[in-house]
């Protein structure tokens, strides 16, 4: 009779699932355990250029990847699938009409959710750049109201609103900056008719980083007629147009919402330790309490040595998923577990594609070589993912928008 196999199953194949992927493909024996990857699309986003994809200025090969090319079929099992439930007693993992998984040791890495503060109207009106999909569709939407002002002439359709001047924020602005003068010469539309507005209730912009990177942001902004308004809050969204709490309403079809992060709604159901909607975990990315379940990325609240949480970045997730897989496969082995470790290597911020800001291994970087340093970082990822063969590949390949959720659902 054949021997049953510990069963490793990983929820979400965004940085952290698909790394842990990829690291348990590398350091596990054939025989030694059967690794399952659940994910609810059959691609792999690369979500630090989702901005790039709601902007349309990124083809979509280079933003979505087919999940079973990036994994050896013979080691890793694919499964396209949502979870909505985890029972932790019977150990089962639960898949919208797909029935169950069961598992001996457990990933769950499903990411982030946006956080809307509850605020009228946000849910229902503005664009969240949350998946692909979502990014997908605010670009439609984008081209859409090009289209229909052609018609109707309504000016609120030619106003782009981000809310939030954080780090994704002003990665979305720096996109529309980029895209919108595109759109205007495509559509025959007059630059000056078009607006794009950046919303933010508190009086900075680029919070976390230094004088010369927000002087800078502020400038380059400044110089392509972006209206930032610090300091106001948005009070209601509606379907064409913005409230602010200062009275005045901005006649706009389309507010982008970018004001935080929030652990993935999945985890409120499964009653486990959480802290500000993320789980808890011990330093060695299990569940608190738990031997036999990991957390990591932005749904994990993970700690450094001073106590203070791990930023919800990818940058962390990548290095959480490069510990927590050397340790899945000790779990395995019965070997000692290492603790996670975070070192920051720094932070790139992109403002279109011919600008950013940043700090780089304590250099702080400005402009062009900011650009640079970003598509450094982003080629960085690929070089972890599938090594220098595939990062060439995946850098040269011809532009497409070719959107591919054809691929079959399971790669066993
Ligand atoms: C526009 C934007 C720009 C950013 N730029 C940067 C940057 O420059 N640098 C940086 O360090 N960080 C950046 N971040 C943050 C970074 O992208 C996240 O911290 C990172 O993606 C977290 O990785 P993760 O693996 O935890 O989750 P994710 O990458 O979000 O992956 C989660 C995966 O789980 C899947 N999933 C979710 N729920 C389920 C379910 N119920 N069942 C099955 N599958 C599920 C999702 O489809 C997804 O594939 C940016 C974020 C955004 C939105």
């Amino acid at each position: 009779m054949k021997k049953e196999l510990p069963k490793v199953v990983i929820v979400g194949g965004g940085y952290g699932g698909i790394i842990v992927s990829k690291q348990l493909e590398k350091i596990l024996k054939p025989g030694e355990a059967d690794v399952t990857l659940i994910n609810k699309h059959n691609y792999h986003y690369i979500t630090t250029q989702l901005h790039k994809t709601s902007a349309g200025t990124s083809p979509d090969n280079r933003v979505a990847l087919n999940i079973p090319d990036l994994l050896q079929k013979n080691k890793i099992n694919f499964v396209k699938g949502t979870v909505y439930d985890i029972d932790f007693e019977e150990k089962r993992v639960y898949l919208d009409h797909q029935g169950a998984l069961e598992y001996d040791y457990l990933l769950i890495a499903p990411g982030f959710d946006v956080n809307t503060f509850g605020i009228p109207g946000v849910d229902e009106y503005a664009f969240k750049i949350r998946s692909f999909r979502n990014s997908k569709s605010i670009h439609h939407h984008i081209i859409h109201q090009f289209k229909s002002f052609k018609e109707d002439h309504d000016l609120s359709r030619l106003t782009f609103a981000v809310a939030g001047a954080g780090f994704t924020g002003i990665e979305m602005i720096g996109e529309l900056v980029d895209a919108i003068p595109r759109l205007c010469r495509e559509f025959d539309i007059p630059v000056h008719k078009t607006r794009i507005i950046n919303i933010e209730a508190t009086d900075a912009i680029l919070p976390f980083f230094d004088k010369k990177a927000i002087d800078f942001t502020k400038n380059y902004l400044k110089k392509h007629d972006v209206e930032v308004m610090t300091s106001t809050k948005i009070v209601e969204c509606k379907r064409d147009s913005v409230v602010l709490d200062n009275g005045y309403s901005i006649p706009c079809r389309t507010l982008i919402w970018s004001c935080g992060v929030r652990g993935n709604r999945l985890l409120e159901k499964l009653n486990l330790p959480l802290v500000r909607g993320k789980v808890e975990v011990d330093e060695y990315l299990r569940v608190k309490g738990m031997e036999d379940v990991f957390c990591i990325g932005d749904a994990a609240h993970s700690l450094d040595r001073d106590g203070r949480p791990h930023g919800a970045t990818a940058q962390v997730a990548i290095q959480q998923a490069q510990t927590c897989g050397p340790n899945i496969a000790a779990v395995l082995r019965g070997q000692p577990l290492k603790p996670f470790v975070y070192k920051h290597k720094g932070t790139v911020a992109s403002i279109g594609s011919r600008a950013g800001v940043g700090n780089v291994f304590g250099l702080k970087i400005t402009g062009l070589f900011a650009s640079f340093m970003k598509q450094i970082v982003e080629a960085r990822y690929l070089f972890i993912l599938g090594g220098p063969f595939f990062m060439t590949k995946q850098m040269l390949k011809p532009a497409s928008n070719v959107f591919m959720e054809t691929a079959p659902t399971r790669n066993k």
